[in-house]
């Protein structure tokens, strides 16, 4: 089995009512008899190949049909009293439930947040990863992650959840080699070429992701899907195009770095102002920063 069967299987969760055979089918690693009774006694939760980090494994979880009651209270002579008016059947279950790890994940070793935990099967799943796609397997040495939004301002959304909400097109993962502090606060280059030195991995697959994530906290920045530029709380600062402050983004002006507009494009997306023009005006403001920086007389030498 290769890695993409394997993230396509994957693929076809959540499942309702599932059989036998599906649970075997999202268990390469095991038995259909080890797999059904793994995921029917106990808690539920079993461990599966990790995609891309080594030491790592996915948790796929059972969860069995259950009934909901559904009551309505009443405040009667100074008593409530609930009454049973319905119940809802929610069908058995197998989903997709989050990544965990071990320890010897990390490169250097030492724990970043996490909590291990043991997990059926867990050795049967990663050594099932190493034999079948360990070429592709890698340890954990990264500083930080950050996922960057990539909406579009020309495309506004408005349904029950959202007002003048610009489109999320893709959301893009991409870990670094730095702090995302660090890279913000060094001045040396523009911040795209300081993004693009620092970017060691990139995916759009969230499942991998979590596998990429481990125990640290992540970071959100938010780019413009039309030309790649930062969107600042209600505009994008390249474009101009406009959008309603949601008051949960911050806000900045770095565009989507080269490395990461390359894969974008690899991937299918398209920009409708290429994302060069971006490039361009960071440029143009960084040139102008460091000559009034070196211009200043309170400048030390
Ligand atoms: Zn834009
Ligand atoms: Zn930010």
């Amino acid at each position: 089995m290769t890695k993409e069967e394997y993230r396509s299987i994957l693929g076809q969760l959540p499942i309702k009512n599932p059989t036998a055979q599906d649970m075997a089918r999202m268990c390469p690693h095991l038995t259909q008899d080890q797999a059904v009774k793994a995921f029917t006694t106990g808690e539920g939760y079993v461990a599966c190949p990790p995609l891309r980090v080594r030491h790592r494994f996915q948790i796929l979880s059972y969860r069995k049909e259950w009934v909901e009651e559904i009551k309505v209270s009443r405040v009667k002579d100074g008593t409530e009293d609930a009454s049973v008016t319905g119940t809802k059947n929610y069908p058995p279950r197998l989903d997709w439930s989050y990544a965990s790890r071990t320890l010897a994940s990390y490169a250097d070793g030492k724990s970043h947040g996490d909590v291990f935990g043991n997990y059926q099967h867990m050795d049967e799943a990663m050594k099932f990863a190493e034999a079948n796609w360990g070429a592709d397997l890698i340890l954990d040495d990264w500083n930080s992650i950050v996922e960057f939004y990539v909406q579009d301002p020309t495309e506004l959304v408005n349904d029950r959840y959202h007002k003048d909400y610009p489109r999320t097109k893709a959301v893009l993962y991409v870990t670094l080699n730095r702090e995302l502090n660090e890279v913000i606060n060094d001045h040396s280059k523009p911040q795209s070429e300081l993004f693009d030195d620092a970017i060691s991995q990139m995916t759009l697959d969230s499942v991998i992701w979590h596998e990429l994530r481990g125990g640290r906290g992540g970071y959100t920045e938010f780019n413009c899907a039309h030309c790649g530029a930062g969107l600042s709380l209600s505009s994008c600062t390249g474009c101009g195009h406009r959008f309603r402050d949601d008051q949960f983004r911050c806000g900045w002006n770095t565009p989507l770095s080269q490395k990461m507009v390359a894969f974008l494009r690899e991937k299918g997306h398209a920009f409708e102002v290429g994302p060069e023009i971006a490039w361009e005006t960071e440029q143009r403001h960084f040139a102008e920063i460091s000559k009034r920086l070196a211009e200043s007389p309170r400048r030390r030498q």
